[in-house]
């Protein structure tokens, strides 16, 4: 069998045009755009080449774009200080501090203080738990990312095996919530599981969120599954520029599974669609109108 590659960065785009399309609506009827504000502290390469795809993504949906680069000294108070100025400013709909922060500042403490309502990257503790008890929330960009592809692919999710390789905040266990709430039975795997081959041999969907190359082998994936690979790693390579490689062995896996999402151009291109998404949503919620829809 050779695996149906799943196209994340079609699926993206079809969704950044929906967006745009429904930031237009928003506009005419709130009487200005959406806006979404990214901080930055420090110069960290990779953080800045997602900020700035975030920011022109943001500009071409026909959203306005604050951006806030802060050097690498700030304090934690400082950028407390900024958040609470962004928390009150009307016209910011979404917050978005780039991870992961400078070590002397703590991530936790800074994901608290925005106004839930803002946040867009849903790593409050008000939106997990939402998310956790079935309420509305602002859900992590990279799992509803895959959830909308594993949707696509799919249609009903209810009653399939699913198992989901990571625990963290960000990705695996807002994912696990999100497969829950369409009816999936979820198992949770993690760096202490026992046995994982033969768990992930179970499951009908496969989302390896590790940061581990190419772990998930093709012998451990059930024919016919579907994978979704949100890993991204670099591995050395001779001309000494390196490549991305995913979780999985790709080639090994589109052997037996029946779709997967390639690294890069699977997961990757999707987070920041959805966060487009999101800031959209935190937009109309804000202003009072219903969520907008076929989203
Ligand atoms: P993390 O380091 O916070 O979590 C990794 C998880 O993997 C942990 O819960 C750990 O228990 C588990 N783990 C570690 N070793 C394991 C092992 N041997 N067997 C089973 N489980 C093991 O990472 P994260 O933030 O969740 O990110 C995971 C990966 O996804 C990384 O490669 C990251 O770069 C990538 N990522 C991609 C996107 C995207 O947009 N595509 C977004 C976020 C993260």
């Amino acid at each position: 069998m050779t695996a149906r590659r799943i196209d994340g960065k079609a699926a993206a785009a079809e969704l950044h045009e929906r967006v745009a399309g429904a930031v237009r609506n928003f506009t005419q009827a709130a009487g200005r755009a959406p806006g979404l504000a990214t901080v930055l502290v420090g110069e960290d390469p990779a953080s800045a080449v997602y900020i700035r795809s975030k920011n022109k993504a943001t500009a071409a949906a026909g959203m306005v774009s604050f951006h806030h680069q802060l050097p690498e000294t700030t304090s934690e108070a400082e950028l407390l200080a900024l958040v609470d100025e962004l928390n009150r400013d009307e016209r910011v709909d979404g917050i978005l501090v780039q991870l992961p922060l400078p070590s002397d500042i703590d991530d936790k403490t800074v994901i608290a203080a925005i106004d839930p309502a803002k946040d867009v990257d849903g790593f409050h503790a008000e939106n997990a738990g939402k998310l956790a008890t079935g309420l509305e929330a602002l859900v992590p960009c990279t799992p509803l990312g895959c959830l909308h592809l594993l949707r696509a692919e799919l249609g009903s999710l209810a009653g399939l095996d699913a198992v989901v390789i990571g625990r963290s905040n960000i990705v695996g266990k807002p994912m696990a919530m999100l497969l829950l709430g369409e009816n999936a039975t979820v198992t949770i795997a993690h760096s202490r599981t026992r046995d994982l081959p033969e768990v992930v041999g179970r499951a009908d969907i496969v989302v390896a969120a590790v940061g581990r190359a190419e772990m998930v082998r093709g012998d451990w994936i059930k024919p016919g599954a579907i994978v979704i690979d949100v890993g991204i790693n670099r591995i050395p390579t001779e001309d000494g520029k390196g490549r991305l490689v995913g979780d999985v062995a790709y080639d090994e896996a589109s052997e037996v599974a029946a779709a997967i999402t390639p690294v890069p151009g699977g997961v990757g291109p999707m987070t920041i669609a959805m966060l487009m998404r999101s800031t959209l949503v935190a937009a109309h919620r804000r202003a009072g109108i219903a969520d907008p829809e076929g989203l």
